[in-house]
Order: C-alpha cells, then sequence, then structure tokens
C-alpha cells in the first residue's frame, strides 16, 4: 500500500502532462512504514533516452539517481518509488519497466492521452521479479 496525498498526485499529473507526448519520470521520497510506503515528496527528474526511445520507456541517469538519493538523504528521507508517465498507452507496466525495475519500491504509472493524464495506478513487483501486483494508493487529502 502506498500513501500519496492530493497535491503529490497533482504534481506527478502536471509534470507527466507537460511532458507530452515524452514518457516524464520521478522519484517519490517518504518513508517505509510498517506495510505502507509513505510518499512525503515528489522529486521530478528528466528522461535520459533519446527523442525516439523517450516515447515508450523510461531510463534515469545513475548520476540523476545519485543525486536524488542525496536530496532524499539530506531530508531523512528514502526513495520508496518511482513514477514515469505512459504517453497514449495504458498505465500499466510494460515489459521492460519489469526488466528494469527492482523490488520493494512502487512504480507509479500513469496513462496521459492526449495531453491529459487520465488515469494512474502503483504497482509493486513480486519478490522473484516474475510480474508486477498492482498496489492499492491511498490518498489522504492533506493540505
Ligand atoms: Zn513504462
Amino acid at each position: 500500500m502506498i500513501s500519496v496525498n492530493d497535491k503529490q498526485l497533482a504534481q506527478m499529473r502536471a509534470h507527466g502532462e507537460q511532458d507530452y507526448p515524452y514518457e516524464c519520470c520521478g522519484l517519490m521520497l517518504g518513508r517505509f512504514e510498517s506495510g505502507l510506503k509513505k510518499v512525503i515528496e515528489t522529486y521530478s527528474i528528466s528522461n535520459a533516452r533519446d527523442e525516439e526511445a523517450k516515447r515508450n520507456r523510461f531510463l534515469i541517469r545513475p548520476e540523476e539517481l545519485l543525486r536524488g538519493e542525496k536530496y532524499a538523504r539530506d531530508q531523512g528521507l528514502d526513495v520508496v518509488g518511482f513514477y514515469h508517465s505512459h504517453p497514449d498507452d495504458v498505465a500499466v507496466p510494460s515489459q521492460y519497466d519489469l526488466e528494469h525495475a527492482w523490488p520493494t519500491y512502487s512504480y507509479i504509472v500513469m496513462s496521459v492521452e492526449q495531453t491529459r493524464a487520465v488515469d494512474l495506478r502503483s504497482w509493486e513487483m513480486e519478490s522473484d521479479r516474475s510480474r508486477f501486483n498492482e498496489e492499492e494508493i491511498v490518498s489522504e487529502a492533506r493540505p
């Protein structure tokens, strides 16, 4: 289960809409609590792939991930997951996503159709890395 507030959801949707027709990606920073990931902050990063590949797969450069992890540590937070968009495609992880994911983290995938973020779902990898399972998003209406 992952807890994301309305402001963070709005930030991720806005990022996906802004980067359309390319994929956007970013980190979710927060804390691992018992059976729950609590997102405190979103951290947007640019998509490292070339123009063509940006449309269908995401990749975070190692140095950008390191920068994000350092930022999280400085805030006393952990990286609890990643988000990215699927322009004109469903909010379901692709085979590529599965091959480049790690267990434990949450993966939020957004469907952005014609510049509008229309769907947003969260996924967790099965511990044997064979598939993703959908994860419940708890949205708290915090300011
Ligand atoms: Zn994807």
